[in-house]
């Protein structure tokens, strides 16, 4: 049905053609404009649904250029990420001289469990990906559908888990690799500040027919370097949804990074990184050097 934003100085809203209508009136009070505002509108999404054609329409339209979108969730409760979800990806890691000690094909065995990004990596549209000054280490990019939850889950299953999903959205988990003796843990290989670029908006989970069947490309400037579809994901997004609830209760606003797919490749300061998601969205981001 819509296409969720965050905007201007943390209102949130949905998009309406080239406009922003702001939503923030179904927000509890206190929450509003903060960045927990979001994730208040998803926990009452099931009760304000039907109100939300009505506030829209008696909002002012704002352009989205003036509305100025951002990261449209930045404060999840949980950044869950799954490793080595593509098999043609677990074949050029294991094979790479990024692959680390003790990968094996087990993975795609489809028994991976989940890792964590750190929250604070999160960027929103405009803003850049920026690489810490490290010698030696490489940076890729990675495209991966982003998985919203919406109803909080707890032990359910995978039929049951779909029921639980607000959305989708667009998600880079960028990653600094290592080689040899640079064994840096996953998690903050994965958690530098910015380099979990989302966006640039959520589209609600009815907008979507299955997310096992939708199509991923991302260019670094001209250069198609990933081309695949979400239907080659070793554990499906149910099954990723139901396995993390049977570990903790997900909740409202959360965000699951599914996977990426093979031709992960190096960033350097410079480049632009344009990755799409079909009928999901587009996140297009520079990469610089970190200032400090
Ligand atoms: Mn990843």
């Amino acid at each position: 049905m819509s296409r969720i934003v965050r905007f201007g100085a943390g209102s949130v809203g949905v998009l309406d053609g080239g406009s922003v209508r702001d939503l923030s009136s179904l927000v509890d009070p206190p929450l509003r404009g903060t960045p927990y505002a979001i994730n208040d509108l998803i926990a009452r999404w099931d009760d304000v649904a039907e109100q939300v054609a009505g506030v829209a329409a008696s909002a002012p339209a704002i352009s989205v250029a003036e509305a100025g979108l951002l990261a449209p969730i930045t404060h999840p409760r949980n950044l869950f990420a799954a490793p080595l979800n593509y098999r043609p990806h677990v074949a050029e890691m294991v094979g790479s001289r990024h692959a680390p000690t003790g990968l094996k094909a087990h993975h795609s065995a489809g028994n991976l469990g989940f890792f964590l990004k750190a929250p604070g990596s999160i960027i929103g549209p405009g803003e850049a990906v920026e690489l810490p000054p490290l010698p030696g280490r490489s940076f890729h990019h990675e495209i991966e559908l982003g998985v919203v939850i919406g109803r909080e889950a707890r032990g359910v299953s995978i039929d049951e888990a779909l029921d639980h999903v607000f959305g989708y959205l667009c998600l880079l988990d960028i990653t600094m690799r290592t080689e040899g003796e640079q064994q840096e843990e996953r998690v903050t290989r994965k958690s530098f500040q910015t380099f979990t670029p989302l966006g640039p908006w959520i589209v609600t989970a009815d907008e979507i027919d299955d997310p096992d069947g939708l199509d991923l490309q991302l260019w670094v400037g001209d250069e198609l370097r990933q081309s695949a579809n979400t239907r080659d994901l070793i554990v499906g997004v149910a099954q990723l949804i139901s396995d993390a609830s049977h570990v903790l209760t997900l909740s409202p606003g959360d965000i699951y990074a599914t996977g990426t797919p093979d031709g992960v490749g190096p960033i350097v300061p410079g480049d632009t990184i344009r990755a799409v998601v079909e009928q999901v969205g587009e996140v297009e981001v520079a990469v610089v050097q970190r200032a400090w």
